[in-house]
């Protein structure tokens, strides 16, 4: 965390804050509050950090937040993921359509990078003490008052805090037993999705593939370390689960049965088990996240679909502004009031048109000239409000 942040936070107005869930957001949250002399506490229901996750596309908003927390672990991710210089649009049958050089960097300032989920993770882990990151701590529950706040575990010893971050994915537990609201929303996309040690002749040049069907693309990115995460998606008015891993690795090789070999061979190289089947989900937008000692964030406050792949990076997003929001006010109640200022809106902007551009997705290649090109200048107009978000306090 900068200089400023720190000297700001002579007086934390928190003693021990306990986060649920170190995916991105919980541990990006606990290093960013730490670093201001917090005792923080991470609880994981994983018993152990294992293989998981997709290849996520960090883009500048998202570098810049993780940035201001952790200053130079853009460089770390460089060399834990990778840097996207060049991208390519396919059709099934494997010819280019189109290639793009990216101008994330001279544009924004950072680049274009992705890294599997579970490097990721590794990678902000290994910015905080082993002792503070409880795994086997499924939360199930919570209690506050005036006092504090009570978390329960399945099986665990109960802990005491000043404030809980639910940091826990799109089925929080703990934005559930705030708002109750029950199961997430399909938005009609079914997702089969693996990252394996690959490689093909094929992405040599480019480091993310996007290959266009009809009502149904994919995404091939190189992840780094020797890694392919690919992703595909298909419209899917109702969805429906296959029953065991074999079923789900005939069913994906099924829909892609007309496409070129060289897709279809990095599913063909998948072992069944890894392969992840399941629908895309969101939730309507919050008007508040917080109640008294307890707050959301990440997946847990904004869930979105991955269309413009921004889950992630406005989860970094929060997190800095979460810790900014501590080191500025006086009460608990200020500072999350301040976090929910600063955040809902943006987020909820986001989650819209990430919703909107799932579907949009599944359009074909034949609507006009002109339309495609009002289209692309509204996207441009928006990606340039996401990609240019900075952190208030710049290093
Ligand atoms: C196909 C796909 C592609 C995506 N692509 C991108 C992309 O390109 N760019 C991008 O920015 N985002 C992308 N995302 C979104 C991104 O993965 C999420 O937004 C991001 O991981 C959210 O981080 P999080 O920490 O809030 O939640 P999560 O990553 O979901 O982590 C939550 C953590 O909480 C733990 N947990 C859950 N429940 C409990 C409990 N009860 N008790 C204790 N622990 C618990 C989980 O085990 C997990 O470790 C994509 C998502 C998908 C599905």
């Amino acid at each position: 965390m900068n200089k400023n942040l720190t000297q700001k936070l002579s007086k934390p107005i928190i003693k021990k804050v306990a986060i649920i869930g170190a995916g991105p957001g919980g541990l990006a949250t606990a290093i960013a509050l730490k670093s201001q002399g917090v005792d923080v506490q991470v609880y994981e229901r994983a018993q152990q950090f294992r293989p998981a996750g997709t290849g996520l596309g960090l883009a500048p908003n998202g570098l810049n937040a993780l940035n201001a927390i952790v200053p130079g672990i853009v460089e770390t991710l460089k060399s834990s993921g990778c840097e996207v210089n060049h991208t390519v649009l396919k059709n099934i049958q494997g010819e280019t359509i189109r290639t793009n050089q990216t101008k994330y960097l001279e544009q924004y300032g950072q680049p274009l990078l992705t890294v599997w989920w579970y490097r990721l993770q590794q990678v902000l882990a290994s910015r905080l003490p082993s002792e503070i990151i409880h795994l086997n701590h499924r939360c199930i529950g919570f209690h506050q008052d005036e006092n504090g706040v009570e978390v329960y575990f399945d099986g665990q010893k109960p802990v005491h805090a000043d404030l809980l971050i639910g940091a826990d994915g799109v089925n929080s537990v703990i934005r559930e037993t705030l708002f109750g609201e029950g199961q997430p929303n399909y938005i009609g996309s079914m997702c089969w999705r693996a990252v394996i040690e690959y490689h093909h002749e094929l992405f040599n040049d480019y480091q993310l593939v996007f290959v266009k069907g009809d009502k149904q693309f994919m995404y091939i990115l190189n992840v780094g370390g020797g890694y392919t995460s690919w992703i595909s998606r298909k419209f899917s008015p109702d969805y429906s689960l296959s029953q065991n891993a074999d079923e789900v690795k005939s069913r994906i090789l099924q829909e892609l049965a007309d496409w070129d070999k060289s897709f279809r061979a990095v599913v063909e190289a998948t072992p069944a088990e890894q392969i992840w089947e399941g629908p895309i989900c969101d939730r309507p937008p919050l008007t508040h996240w917080s109640q008294a000692r307890v707050s959301l964030l990440g997946d847990a406050a904004h869930p979105m679909a991955p269309a413009m792949g921004q889950g992630a990076n406005t989860t970094f997003e929060d997190a800095y502004e979460l810790a900014e929001c501590f080191s500025d006010s006086a009460t608990i109640e200020a500072a999350l009031t301040s976090y929910e200022q600063r955040r809902i809106e943006r987020t909820k902007l986001i989650q819209a048109r990430s919703a909107v551009g799932e579907i949009r997705y599944y359009d074909d290649f034949t609507s006009s000239n002109h339309t495609q090109q009002q289209q692309m200048t509204l996207n441009n107009d928006f990606h340039k409000w996401v990609y240019s978000y900075k952190p208030s306090v710049v290093r």
